[in-house]
């Protein structure tokens, strides 16, 4: 596996949510993060139907566009009861002509659980995918999860996306109700992360 070598990484995500938490996991490693927006890179399509190909669409289009090592995050929440949806679109179920819209999104979940019949409690977990890649092509990947479930109503206001309707398993409390340095160490970007830097960094 490649090791990786200097101290700047570019952070291929426009999503300032995702950017302050990966920036927060990878401060105890002396790396200096930069930002895709900052960079003026523009967001690339994901057209993959998975979060292993939407992710190494992102980090290699940011890597070949600034020729410095770039690490890309793909995410989403799957919810049994629907099939794994919303899946590789959880941010899609967010889109409107006026951005993104998190209530509107975790309120079509909802709905669609209750629709669907299967009673609580509806397990459902977070994925994360993260890609490294470097400008000659080279890329490693790293697959991460938290189990749990979808709960109702929307509880908490910290995190980002549909963490206040997400409770991981052996809590009562949503992502949105916890303390972020807590979510940090038990979520699915956690989880990539320790593969990513027992992989990586050490
Ligand atoms: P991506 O930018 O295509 O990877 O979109 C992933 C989407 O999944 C984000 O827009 C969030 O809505 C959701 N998501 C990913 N990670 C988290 C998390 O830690 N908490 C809440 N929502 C998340």
């Amino acid at each position: 596996m490649r090791k990786l070598t200097g101290d700047t990484l570019l952070v291929a995500t426009h999503n300032a949510g995702k950017l302050a938490e990966i920036a927060d996991l990878l401060r105890p490693y002396g790396i200096k993060v930069v930002g895709a927006a900052e960079r003026n890179l523009p967001e690339p399509d994901e057209t993959e139907t998975n979060f292993v190909g939407n992710a190494r669409i992102k980090a290699h289009a940011a890597a070949q566009a600034t020729g410095l090592p770039a690490l890309s995050d793909d995410s989403g929440i799957e919810i049994d009861a629907l099939n794994g949806a919303p899946g590789v679109y959880t941010a899609d179920w967010a889109e409107t002509s006026k951005g993104r819209d998190f209530a509107m999104a975790m309120t079509k979940a909802h709905d669609r659980l209750v629709a669907s019949g299967v009673p609580a409690p509806w397990a459902a977990r977070f994925c994360c995918t993260l890609v490294l890649a470097w400008p000659d092509g080279h890329d490693e990947v790293f697959p991460g999860t938290v189990e749990g479930q979808v709960t109702w109503p929307m509880r908490g206001t910290h995190g980002h996306g549909y963490d206040p309707i997400f409770q991981p398993h052996g809590y009562e409390i949503s992502f949105a109700q916890m303390d972020p340095a807590e979510k940090n160490l038990i979520s699915h970007r956690a989880d990539a992360f320790s593969r990513l830097v027992k992989g990586c960094f050490d």
